[in-house]
């Protein structure tokens, strides 16, 4: 019997989630060791919206400029369209800037949208390209696809795993301090442990509620055809089908998903199918190529029950399941990897206790709560939506039905796709490793983001005099920031930090509106940027640390730490 193969963090499926972690653990120099069955990334596209949060993620680990020139051409538009017919009648739509414009205009924005990025449309299956290639430039990561996960143990002290070579041969063991489980919906780690689903599913609507066909397809004349306004995704409304499509690399392919009826054989459809079901949605026959089929289930809104047992933690679709309206499924995936990621290596390290690895649960589960309760409320707003019978008739009665669905669907697509509050206002109050000070957070809203630096949010966003973003100058691990032009002593947290071990950096910034941002001198930021502590005095530095690594229980707030 050959020795194990010797890792830190195993971790099961490659992609976006087990992907970035294995970005987050690489760049910490944490040794991992990736499984996917697949022979390399996906070749569907899958998800197509990258949130302004993951792209804050991806520029602090120094590629969000790689991310945002993939998938279409940087002027193509980005717009969000919605029509009777992919070339018929438009009845509403978002503009958006184009991923030219984007990081220009971004420095424009205040209020909801105080932010280092603005959301890229691309699809998932480049960004796995390029998180591939992030991960495989970093000496401690080994990426395995065309290898699975075949069984795993617990023992207390580490994880005992069989990993196996899709092609065959003799598996390998392989000996772990702790395994993740990246691996999907269908999740091979969820289903040993036994853990179950917490949340609802099922959910019947006219649209994003029911049986899918998704088709891969090339349409070279799609756009040559259409007599309207370039836009990224199309949505169809009309009273016959419900449908949408969104382009893939702006040239000729695209992702099309169509509503098919509850009691459709969806598992026997041909490409002849999918090809009369795409010329009804664009209005008209036009050639097109299929790259690929599937089906999928729209309606879920599922939670798993436990994110953590023992040594194994699920992340991802792994851990929760979205009906995909807002694109949360795989921006979910990324933030959970951006959660654990640091914590482990904190623990790794010998820098934190477990209780920090037992906050990922208690802060990513109520998050997953709540992202799938907003992906289901948009789901409910355009997926009940229904369209008049007239809605393409050339009638006075047509006028009408398209005016008020008009009117309807304008609405809609500001709620689905505006959405700061969901992106950045995802908070971990409560989480025992937030230093809390007693003020309230901002209450939380899909489409209004509240800049604040109550602990445990998001540490608010400010372009600075050099023209860089206030996130450009955090340090990778831990920052102190030191406000206003008369900022008290950090020494007892340099201190603090250099006994535990800890990477702190202090970072002076005299501007008093960056301290009247924070509503405080001194504010503590996590790895992942959320906001650990803020106060206006270092005394009680030690404490603060060992609460924020999970090394202590919760101190009770501390009336000095009042900002
Ligand atoms: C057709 C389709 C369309 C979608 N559209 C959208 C959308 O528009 N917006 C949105 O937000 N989301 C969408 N999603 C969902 C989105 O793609 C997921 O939320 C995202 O991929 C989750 O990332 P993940 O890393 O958690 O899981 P996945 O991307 O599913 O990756 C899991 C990986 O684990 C691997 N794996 C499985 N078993 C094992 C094992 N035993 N050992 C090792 N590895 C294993 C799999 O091969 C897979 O690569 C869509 C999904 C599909 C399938």
């Amino acid at each position: 019997m050959t020795d194990p193969l010797q890792t830190d963090v195993l971790i099961a499926g490659g992609g976006p989630c087990g992907l970035m972690l294995a970005n987050e653990l690489g760049r910490r120099d944490i040794r991992c060791l990736l499984l996917d069955p697949k022979p390399g990334t996906a070749f569907n596209p899958q998800a197509n919206a990258t949130q302004a949060r993951t792209m804050e993620h991806f520029r602090r680990l120094g590629f969000a400029h790689t991310i945002r020139a993939l998938g279409l051409p940087p002027d193509h538009p980005t717009d969000i369209c919605y029509l009777t017919r992919f070339a018929g009648t438009e009845l509403a739509r978002l503009r958006l800037p184009t991923a030219a414009a984007a990081p220009e205009a971004i420095k424009r924005m205040s209020g909801s949208w105080s932010a280092a990025e603005l959301p890229h449309r691309v699809s998932q299956k480049y960004v796995e390209i390029e998180l591939r290639a992030q991960a495989q430039r970093l000496p401690s990561v080994e990426l395995r696809y065309g290898w699975q996960l075949a069984a795993f143990d617990d023992t207390g002290s580490g994880i005992d795993a069989r990993v196996q070579a899709v092609a065959g041969g003799d598996p390998l063991r392989v000996r772990a301090a702790y395994l993740v489980g990246a691996d999907g919906a269908r999740s091979f780690v969820r289903k040993q442990l036994g853990i179950a689903w917490g949340g609802d599913t099922g959910f019947k609507r006219k649209f994003m509620g029911g049986k899918m066909l998704a088709v891969y397809l090339r349409a070279p004349a799609f756009y040559d055809r259409n007599p309207n306004e370039r836009a990224w995704m199309y949505v169809v409304v009309n009273p016959q089908l419900r449908a949408f499509i969104m382009s893939v690399d702006g040239v000729s392919e695209f992702a099309f998903h169509i509503q098919m009826a509850d009691d459709a054989a969806t598992e026997a459809l041909t490409e002849a199918d999918a090809r009369r079901l795409f010329a009804q949605a664009y209005g008209q026959a036009i050639e097109i190529e299929i790259l690929s089929m599937a089906t999928w289930l729209a309606g879920h809104a599922l939670v798993a029950t436990v994110f953590q047992q023992g040594r194994v933690f699920l992340g991802g679709d792994a851990a929760h399941l979205f009906t995909p309206t807002g694109g949360l499924g795989y921006n979910t995936a990324v933030e959970d990897a951006v959660n654990l990621g640091w914590k482990l290596a904190a623990v790794l390290r010998g820098q934190a206790g477990p209780a920090l690895l037992e906050s990922y649960a208690l802060e990513r589960q109520p998050l997953a709560v709540r992202n799938t309760g907003y992906a289901r409320t948009f789901a409910d707003s355009i997926g009940l939506f229904e369209a008049e019978p007239e809605l393409e008739d050339d009638s006075a009665a047509g006028v009408q039905a398209r005016a008020l669905a008009s009117d309807y669907l304008n609405g809609h697509v500001r709620r689905e796709f505006n959405i700061p509050g969901v992106t950045f206002g995802g908070r971990y109050d409560g989480s025992p490793v937030i230093v809390g000070d007693g003020s309230a957070p901002p209450p939380d809203s899909a489409n209004v983001y509240v800049p604040s630096a109550c602990p445990g949010g998001r540490a608010p966003h400010a372009w600075l005099a050099d023209g860089r973003s206030l996130y450009d100058h955090f340090n990778f691990e831990w920052t102190l920031l030191a406000l206003g032009p008369d900022a008290p002593s950090t020494e007892a947290f340099r201190t603090a930090a250099q006994q535990l071990g800890l990477d702190l950096q202090v970072l002076h910034l005299p501007a008093p509106e960056l301290a009247a941002l924070y509503e405080a001198p001194l504010a503590l930021i996590r790895p992942d940027q959320i906001v650990a502590w803020r106060g206006s005095e270092d005394s009680r530095a030690p404490q603060i640390l060992a609460q924020a690594l999970g090394r202590t229980a919760p101190a009770s707030t501390g009336a000095t730490d009042e900002p």
